[in-house]
C-alpha cells in the first residue's frame, strides 16, 4: 500500500491537525491502494496563512522574470516526472495508460507558456488632458483556493496552477477526494524546484468539508474551481459573505455534427474516439453525435463495428485504450443512463453492460456503448452521463444541426465535420459554445481559451483569458498640477 500520510503546506511536510487518513481506491480493482492524509478546516486555516505570507512576502515581490525562471525549472522537472505522475493518475483514476502518458506528457507546455508571460503584464497610459497623468497596472489576485476534479487532476492543477503562479498569485490546491494522489506528489516538485514556502500548498480532504472551507475563508481572494454545475451553484452560495472572484470550468454535453459533405472516416475517427476518451469521463466528449440523414446508417454501422475494436480492460496494460470508471458512484450512474436510454426508446445497439470477466471482475468497468435513433428531448442527449455513452442523433440540414446543438443547457464545445468551407464558418458562428472545433476535434492547448457559455461554466482556462482571471486592474490617476480637480 502506497502511503501519504502528510499534506504540503507553507513549505512542509506535515500531519493533518483535523483531518483523517483516508484510503484511495484503485477502480480497476475495487480495492484500496494508497492511504492519503486528509485535511480538516484547521489544516485550510494552515494552507490559508502560509499561502498569504508567501503572496505579501517573497512571491509578489519577486520580479516576473524571476518567477518564470522558477517555474520554468518546474516545468522540466514535471516533464522528467510525467511516466511516473501518468502511472499514479492511472492507478488512482483508472484512466487508460497510453491516454495518461499522452495526457501528462505535454503538460510541462502549460507551465512553460505561463512563464513566458509572467514578466509580460504591462497596463495601458489612458490619454485624457494635459494635466493628468492616467495609466493602469495589473496586480495578482492575491490567494487563491483551486479545487480540482477526479478526471483530470493532473491537467486541471496545470490549467490552474499555470496562470495563478504567473500572475503572482499563490495557491492552496485541493484535489479530489477520489484522486488526491498526484496533487501530493506534485508538491515534491514543486518543492523541489525552489518555490518559496507557501507560494504552493496543497492539502487534500472531501468537499463539503475541506473544499467549502476554503471556499469560505476569508483570506482567499479567489476559486478556481472544475467541477459539476451543482457544486459550483453551493460554492457560490458559501462564497457570496466574502464575495470572491470565481472562474468555473463546468459539465458539457458536446454535439458533434457530421454532415453528409464531411470526410466522414476523418470524422468517424474523431467522433468515436472522443465518445470513449477517458472512458467518457471528460466535459469536452462528443458525448451527442449529430449525424445528417443521409450518412446516417453508415455513422450508425460504423460506431458499432468500432466499438468491437476497443480495448477494455486493465489500465496500466499499455495495450489497454478505455479502463474502469474511476470510481464506484460514477459506474452506477452510468448504468443507470443506460437503463434510462432503453426506457426512452433509444435504440441500444452497442454495449451498455458492466463488465466483469476475468480480471476485470471487481473492477468498475463498462463496454463502450452506443444509442442509436436517439433525439435531443432524452435524458441521455441533454444530461452530463460521463460515461461512455454515445447517443446518435439523425437531422436534416443545417438549420436543424443549429437547432439542435443549440438546444442544451450546457455550452462548453462543439465539433463538426464538413467539405464545405462556407457551411463550416456559418454554423461555427452560431453555435453557442466556448470552442468549435472544425474538422478536427479536442484540439486543445495552453494558448488557446478553453471554458463554457450557458451552464457549463465562468471565465476561461488557458490562453491569455487565464492570465487575466488571476489579476486586478488598477486605475492611477495622478495630477500633474496638484489642482483638484
Ligand atoms: P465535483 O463537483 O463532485 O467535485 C469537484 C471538486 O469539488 C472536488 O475536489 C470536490 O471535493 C470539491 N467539492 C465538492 N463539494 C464541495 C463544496 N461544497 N465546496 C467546495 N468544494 C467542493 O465534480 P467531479 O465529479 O469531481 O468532476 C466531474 C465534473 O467536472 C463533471 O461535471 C465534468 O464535466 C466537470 N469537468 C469540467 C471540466 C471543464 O474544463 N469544463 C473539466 C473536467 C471536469
Amino acid at each position: 500500500m502506497a502511503r501519504y500520510e502528510k499534506l504540503f503546506i507553507g513549505g512542509e511536510w506535515v500531519a493533518p491537525v483535523d483531518g483523517s487518513l483516508v484510503e484511495s481506491i484503485d477502480p480497476s480493482t475495487g480495492k484500496p491502494w494508497a492511504i492519503v492524509a486528509f485535511g480538516g478546516a484547521k489544516d485550510i486555516d494552515r494552507a490559508v496563512a502560509a499561502a498569504r505570507a508567501a503572496f505579501e512576502g517573497p512571491w509578489r515581490k519577486m520580479p516576473g522574470h524571476e518567477r518564470a525562471a522558477i517555474m520554468r525549472r518546474f516545468a522540466d522537472l514535471y516533464k522528467e516526472n510525467a511516466p511516473r505522475l501518468a502511472e499514479l493518475e492511472t492507478r488512482d483514476n483508472g484512466r487508460a495508460i497510453r491516454e495518461s502518458r499522452m495526457d501528462i506528457g505535454s503538460h510541462n507546455n502549460w507551465y512553460h507558456w505561463f512563464a513566458s508571460l509572467a514578466d509580460k503584464m504591462s497596463g495601458r497610459t489612458i490619454p485624457i488632458e494635459d494635466s493628468v497623468h492616467a495609466f493602469t497596472t495589473r496586480q495578482p489576485v492575491g490567494v487563491v483556493g483551486a479545487i480540482t476534479p477526479w478526471n483530470v487532476p493532473m491537467m486541471s492543477a496545470a490549467w490552474k496552477l499555470g496562470p495563478a503562479l504567473a500572475a503572482g498569485c499563490t495557491v492552496v490546491l485541493k484535489p479530489a477526494e477520489q484522486t488526491p494522489v498526484t496533487s501530493l506528489e506534485l508538491a515534491k516538485l514543486f518543492e523541489e524546484a525552489g518555490f518559496p514556502p507557501g507560494v504552493v500548498n496543497v492539502v487534500p480532504g472531501d468537499g463539503p468539508g475541506a473544499g467549502a472551507h476554503l471556499v469560505a475563508h476569508p483570506d482567499v481572494n479567489k476559486i478556481a474551481f472544475t467541477g459539476e454545475g451543482e457544486t459550483a451553484k453551493r460554492i457560490l452560495h458559501t462564497g457570496a459573505e466574502t464575495l470572491k472572484r470565481f472562474s468555473f470550468e463546468l459539465g458539457g454535453k458536446a454535439p458533434h455534427i457530421i454532415f453528409g459533405d464531411a470526410d466522414v472516416d476523418q470524422a468517424l475517427n474523431a467522433a468515436t474516439s472522443s465518445a470513449w476518451a477517458l472512458c467518457g469521463q471528460s466535459c469536452a466528449l462528443g458525448s451527442r453525435v449529430l449525424v445528417e440523414r443521409s450518412v446516417y446508417d453508415r455513422v450508425v454501422d460504423e460506431f458499432v463495428k468500432r466499438s468491437a475494436k476497443v480495448r477494455v480492460g486493465m489500465p496500466l496494460d499499455a495495450a489497454t485504450h478505455m479502463g474502469p470508471q474511476a470510481h464506484l458512484e460514477q459506474l452506477e450512474k452510468t448504468l443507470s443512463y443506460i437503463e434510462i436510454g432503453q426506457q426512452e426508446g433509444a435504440d441500444l445497439v452497442a454495449g451498455g453492460k458492466r463488465l466483469t470477466e476475468g480480471p476485470l471482475a471487481d473492477g468498475y468497468f463498462v463496454s463502450p456503448t452506443v444509442f442509436a435513433s436517439a433525439n435531443n428531448t432524452m435524458r441521455i442527449a441533454r444530461e452530463e452521463i460521463f460515461g461512455p455513452v454515445a447517443a446518435l442523433i439523425p437531422f436534416d440540414g443545417e438549420e436543424e444541426a443549429v437547432a439542435i446543438a443549440n438546444d442544451a443547457n450546457y455550452g462548453l464545445a462543439a465539433g463538426l465535420w464538413t467539405g464545405d468551407v462556407g457551411r463550416a464558418h456559418r454554423v461555427s458562428a452560431r453555435i453557442n459554445a466556448g470552442i468549435v472545433w472544425v474538422n478536427t476535434y479536442r484540439y486543445i492547448r495552453w494558448s488557446t481559451p478553453y471554458g463554457g457559455f450557458k451552464a457549463s461554466g465562468w471565465g476561461r482556462e488557458n490562453g491569455l483569458e487565464a492570465l487575466d482571471s488571476y489579476l486586478e486592474t488598477k486605475t492611477t490617476v495622478i495630477s500633474a498640477t496638484g489642482q483638484f480637480p
